[in-house]
């Protein structure tokens, strides 16, 4: 660890000097600017605060957007990159009696305040202080530790690690929050889940599975095909080969289903709106097509749909997730582990569509 680095963040004039006070981290410097550099090792924790030795990292569209340099977010580069992490509590603050050292914790991806209604309430992602996403607004967790509020350090229950810890706060969070908060997905019911092959799209047919639900997905070849089946979905639809909606219709004898999982935008949105039932049920946390996209009005009234936008989740979501992990009933899928000297790689690759399943980064 004491060796010279060649990744020295130029801030020391560029000799290759590390002190023990300095730590390695991804940081985004701008327009497709990614490196590892060194930043301070932090302080003990304050009271309310735990300190973590990050060990999973996984990579999200969100760190694609925030490499791509977003126009719109507020904040100021450098900035550490990393928005879903797990790790170790290394200390505590005086005061934090939830938390103890050797505590595997998934961290939750935004520094709310913890005091506002919806704070109070439980719906963490509804906090009025809504500039505070970590690796997007504020630095993330691409780094070898970090302080951070406890409450905000979830702890993880007996049998789920880091690698899958690290996959509860935006993938299965977010999943969780979409399907049983949002869409209200119930057993019985079918869903169609969009690119069952992305990180979100697994999570998603494992989920509503493990729910109860019937799960058709689509998926853009036929290995992804023959993977999305392994984990559980009822009905695979190769959509390089046909029009999916057409497919959901005669699967559905023409009904349509409850739930539309939606994730990709303009690319998939007119077939979704053409996919659902009397009733149903849209639910989108994103697009990565584009974001415009046409709705049919008469479609919307007549067929009494309800389109929802769900972004990020409840604390509540990261330990209902993890619990599910550690009982069998989902499991992370794991596309690619990476060094942190490997990030831009896998940020090229998640870019690319050529994953199946997470990729994570250990720092
Ligand atoms: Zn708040």
């Amino acid at each position: 660890m004491d060796e010279p680095s060649d990744n020295c963040c130029g801030a020391c004039g560029g000799g290759p000097i590390r002190g023990p006070e300095l730590m390695r981290a991804a940081l985004v410097t701008g327009e497709r600017g990614i490196k590892i550099g060194e930043i301070s090792r932090p302080q003990p924790p304050m009271a309310g605060e735990v300190q973590v030795r990050i060990r999973a990292v996984a990579l999200n569209h969100i760190d694609v957007w925030g490499w791509r340099g977003m126009a719109f977010a507020k904040r100021t580069l450098p900035i550490v990159a990393g928005a879903e992490a797990a790790g170790e509590i290394i200390a505590v603050g005086a005061d934090v009696e939830t938390h103890s050292p050797g505590n595997i914790v998934s961290l939750y991806g935004a520094l709310t305040c913890g005091t506002c209604p919806a704070c109070m309430a439980g719906r963490d992602n509804f906090c009025e202080r809504m500039d505070s996403i970590y690796g997007f607004h504020i630095d993330g967790f691409l780094r070898e530790a970090m302080n951070i509020p406890a409450r905000l350090a979830v702890r993880a229950p007996p049998g789920v690690d880091c690698r899958s810890a690290a996959l509860a706060p935006i993938t299965f969070g977010t999943v969780e929050h979409m399907l049983f908060d949002n869409a209200e997905l119930e057993a019985g019911q079918t869903i169609l889940v969009h690119a069952g092959g992305s990180g979100i799209g697994s999570a998603a047919i494992q989920l509503a599975k493990a729910a109860g639900a019937t799960v058709i997905t689509t998926v853009g070849s036929d290995e992804k095909a023959i993977r999305a089946r392994e984990l559980g979905a009822d009905h695979v639809i190769n959509y390089s080969q046909e029009r999916f909606e057409g497919r959901v219709r005669k699967l559905t004898n023409r009904k349509g289903v409850d739930v539309v999982f939606e994730h990709v935008g303009p690319a998939t949105w007119a077939g979704s709106m053409l996919s659902m039932k009397r009733g149903g049920r849209l639910v989108t946390c994103g697009s990565t097509t584009g974001i415009l996209a046409q709705i049919n009005l008469n479609l919307l009234y007549q067929q009494q749909l309800r389109l929802i936008g769900s972004f990020g989740c409840r604390r509540a979501n990261l330990r209902s997730a993890m619990d599910k992990m550690a009982s069998g009933a989902v499991k992370p899928v794991i596309d690619t582990i990476l060094s942190l000297d490997q990030l831009e790689s896998g940020l090229n690759r998640l870019e690319s569509r050529q994953v199946f399943g997470k990729i994570l980064v250990e720092p």
